[in-house]
């Protein structure tokens, strides 16, 4: 049997080892597809070493552990942490990688709760495909070249290279992020730009982006205050030769002219939250008291459970979790059992009652915007809001009541993932609740960057560089300028820092197209009663990830995984995190054993 693997970034790379240590005998040969080398184009080693990941090294592996469920045979390994310190100067001394000095000092410097750069963990992920060939040699091989078409003849797939077609009778589809078309407005700015002789860069990975263009001193404009703004961070000011310097517990920014002015902002008007300051031992996960694996599997057997009843318990369950840590934190005489029997038990309005005491400390939904003064002019509250994120933050994912009830939502993701599998959300709370509230309260709250990105961005504004602007940051064209309005402020230049909204209408991914154009792949559609959810996903399989064609046939040969399937799946784009059967791993170990099973 022969199998194609298109994308050889985290997960192509874990498909291909679930593969190799599932399948005990030698009769399989693998194809494994990807233009831009070993680990992919998200971890390229060659981009600029100001780019951070967001996970922490301890926090990141490529190994199964004894917490894999799937079934599937472990390999025990390192994660990036361990790896940094036990194998990485070796394997790097062996290696003609460029900057290795750079890359040596990463490993002799890291620390366990640090974030590495991108590009170290792309080291990472290539000696773990260094360990694969030596160990299955035979058994697969890796083609660099981009897939430009994939069709179906009978039973088997036909991949094209520029160079070459390779027939294999199983596909897995890892392609994850890709470019896309542009939006209506992106493609007028764009155009505007062009006309105009202005700088325009859409949605893009930061690390493809020449910003050499934007000269010094120049109003710049930013689009955007998630993940992607933090890497524009980076590159304009410390690729520039500016330095942050700590100066009695706080980071001061020391410019080197080079920089441009820049005015940032966003419809929300706000930065993501940072990461809290670790203090959880690896594989050490918050316990939930409501949403517990007996609980669930009862509302499984009584086909009891909505999306709306779900949330409603999750919510209780992060509430209980944070007003405990409050009492701990403030040392609150309050007996932890007996408010966890009141809390249970009562509306908000009648524990508050018996504790009043909790009533300066009350959760919020919206913004989690109890902790600063909404009512100070935008400069002033925006620059607050973001010291609150670094106290907060600072407190540890375990001690600071915020950040580890926000570190237990993460933990909790797990229960997330196990609900959509049971297909308990009807089309409307799949659209409502799911997608516009929850996964935009996650992303804002729980994937942001680093905190030393955020202590970065307060250190810029104090030095005058980065300015935040009101919401909801309009850019239009005008006089041949960018004008942000109402403010008055015009530029040459605009960024829109995200990453193109995944979408399989507007994907420019060859393979997929041609798949697509063939209806074999089709965007998600979740159609009932309360209504319609259709999503830009490529329609899979919850259970196994067997994509589901244009006729509704399930093809058996055919998976797909990550990012191209988030709008079926939930928080595709992240990595492994060890000792807590991570979704990924279970996922492609699963596939990995349904592919060998067909075969025996
Ligand atoms: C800028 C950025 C920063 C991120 N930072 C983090 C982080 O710090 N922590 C974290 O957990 N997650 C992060 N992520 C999320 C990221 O999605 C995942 O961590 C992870 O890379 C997903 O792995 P993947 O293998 O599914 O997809 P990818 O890593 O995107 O790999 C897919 C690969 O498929 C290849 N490919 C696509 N189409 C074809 C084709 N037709 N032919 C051949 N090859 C093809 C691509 O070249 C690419 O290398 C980040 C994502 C981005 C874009």
């Amino acid at each position: 049997m022969r199998i194609g693997i298109i994308g050889a970034g985290p997960r192509g790379l874990s498909m291909l080892e679930r593969l190799l240590y599932n399948q005990q005998q030698e009769d399989i040969e693998i194809l494994l597809f990807d233009p831009s080398g070993i680990g992919g184009k998200v971890w390229r080693v060659d981009q600029p070493k100001e780019l951070l990941m967001n996970s922490l090294a301890s926090q990141v592996t490529m190994f199964t552990d004894e917490t894999l469920s799937s079934g599937g045979v472990v390999a025990h390994g390192v994660n990036l942490y361990q790896w940094a310190k036990e194998f990485a100067p070796s394997y790097l001394s062996q290696t003609t990688i460029k900057e290795k000095e750079a890359f040596l000092c990463e490993a002799a410097n890291l620390l366990e709760n640090q974030p590495t750069s991108r590009r170290f963990f792309g080291v990472y992920l290539q000696w773990f495909y260094a360990r694969l060939q030596e160990r299955f040699f035979d058994r697969f091989d890796y083609i660099q070249e981009l897939v430009i078409e994939a069709t179906k003849k009978e039973k088997q797939f036909i991949l094209r290279t520029k160079e070459e077609a390779y027939v294999v009778d199983q596909l897995i589809l890892a392609t994850g992020h890709w470019e896309h078309e542009q939006t209506s407005e992106e493609s007028q700015l764009s155009k505007y730009a062009a006309e105009h002789h202005l700088f325009y860069q859409g949605p893009a990975n930061p690390a493809d982006v020449d910003l050499s263009m934007i000269p010094a001193q120049e109003p710049v404009f930013i689009r955007g205050l998630g993940l992607c703004f933090f890497d524009y961070i980076g590159l304009l000011t410390q690729q520039r030769g500016g330095r942050f310097e700590e100066l009695e517990g706080r980071l001061v920014y020391r410019p080197s002219g080079e920089e441009p002015v820049v005015y940032c902002g966003s419809r929300r008007g706000l930065p993501y939250y940072p990461h809290g300051r670790n203090q959880k031992k690896v594989g050490e996960v918050a316990q939930p008291v409501i949403l517990t694996q007996e609980r669930l599997n009862m509302y499984y057997r009584t086909k009891k459970l909505t999306g709306e009843d779900f949330f409603t318990d999750l919510k209780k369950d992060l509430e209980l979790f944070y007003y405990k840590k409050v009492i701990e934190e403030h040392g609150l005489s309050i007996a932890l059992s007996e408010f966890q029997e009141v809390f249970l038990g009562a509306t908000e309005k009648e524990w508050l009652r018996k504790y009043p005491e909790l009533s300066s400390h009350l959760w919020s939904w919206d913004l989690l915007d109890h902790l600063t003064d909404h009512t100070l002019p935008y400069q002033q509250m925006s620059r607050r809001y973001i010291e609150d994120q670094i106290n907060e933050a600072l407190k540890g994912n375990v001690s600071g009541p915020l950040i580890a009830t926000l570190d237990a939502l993460k933990d909790w993701r797990n229960i997330v993932h196990q609900v959509m599998l049971w297909e308990v959300f009807s089309a409307k709370e799949y659209k409502e609740i799911l997608w516009q509230w929850f996964n935009t309260f996650d992303a804002f709250f729980t994937i942001g960057p680093p905190l030393r990105r955020t202590q970065e961005l307060a250190a810029l504004i104090d030095a005058g560089i980065f300015h935040l602007v009101e919401p909801p940051f309009t850019v239009v064209g005008k006089d041949k300028r960018f004008h942000l309005e109402p403010e008055g402020l015009t530029s040459s230049y605009l960024i829109e820092a995200r990453l193109p909204k995944n979408d399989l209408r507007t994907t420019r991914n060859p393979a997929l197209i041609s798949l697509r154009d063939a209806q074999i792949l089709q965007p998600f559609q979740l159609h009932d009663p309360s209504g319609d959810f259709v999503s830009g996903a490529v329609a899979i399989e919850r259970e196994n990830s067997r994509v589901i064609d244009a006729h509704g046939e399930v093809q058996n040969n055919l998976y797909c995984i990550g990012i191209p399937t988030e709008g079926v799946e939930w928080l595709t784009a992240s990595v492994p995190r060890p000792h807590v059967d991570f979704w990924n791993l279970r996922q492609i170990d699963r596939i990995a054993q349904l592919i060998l099973a067909e075969e025996s």
